[in-house]
């Protein structure tokens, strides 16, 4: 399967330094579909029916309202309550009429398929695609993206499995070992680069180790975090 290349975007990510250019990609993305959902799209019938139907995860639904936007958040949130009453309805009175193991669970079921789903994760599994896709192209395409992606801190362990299912999906065979090869001598160096942080960082909570340098382990605990969590998280602190 093809996909649409972004290379500015996953050009940029990699030149910024960040610990996971994917993780920062992702995360702009998902300022994004958040934004549109609270923007003119609530007025739009068609957008309206998927969100009535599918709704948002427990990650995505308190994200929109953290973002400020009532009003349009209140239309949604009105005919989207709609649709899941009409659609546990059944559970809920079979509940009432006989209450057993076997209808909590079947009530747990309806629940758990209703949050379980999520428009902003649809978009996001698309856009993760597109990027992991420009990403293992401009590998082989690009010595300035090789050279970038060699010398940068990422990715976090979830996106670099990401790239290597990729990259083994969509390239050619022997463009395949290649990307697969430099990813994985890539990961190990980073890996390594980065547990020698994290130990740094936790000696410079000795009084002993005050004369020592913080060198780049100031941020090794959030950066840990991020690479074996795989999303955005506060470097400062
Ligand atoms: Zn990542
Ligand atoms: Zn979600």
């Amino acid at each position: 399967m093809k996909y649409q290349l972004e290379t500015i975007p996953v050009h940029d990510a990699w030149a910024s330094g960040v610990p996971c250019p994917l993780c920062e990609l992702m995360d702009r993305a998902e300022d994004r579909h958040v934004a549109y959902y609270l923007g003119n799209s609530v007025m739009n019938p068609e957008t309206r029916i998927l969100v009535n139907d599918t709704g948002f995860c427990r990650r995505h639904f308190p994200k929109l309202r953290e973002a400020n936007h009532a009003h349009h958040l209140g239309l949604m949130a009105h005919t989207h309550l709609q649709t899941v009453r009409k659609k546990l309805r059944g559970e809920i009175k079979m509940l009432a009429r006989s209450p057993s193991g076997k209808t909590a669970s079947s009530f747990a079921e309806g629940v758990e398929k209703m949050t379980g789903d999520c428009l902003i994760c649809r978009s996001m599994e698309r856009d993760l695609k597109r990027y992991t896709y420009t990403a293992v192209v401009l590998y082989g395409q690009e010595q300035d993206f090789r050279s970038l992606f060699k010398s940068s801190r990422g990715p976090c362990l979830s996106h670099a499995a990401e790239l290597a299912l990729m990259a083994a999906d969509v390239l050619k065979k022997n463009d395949a070992k290649n990307f697969l090869t430099g990813l994985a001598e890539h990961m190990d160096s980073a890996l390594e680069v980065l547990e020698a942080d994290i130990l740094h960082f936790t000696r410079k909570f000795d009084a002993q180790n005050d004369h020592l340098e913080w060198g780049d382990a100031r941020d090794a605990h959030a950066r840990v975090v991020q690479a074996l969590s795989g999303v955005k998280v506060r470097l400062e602190d």
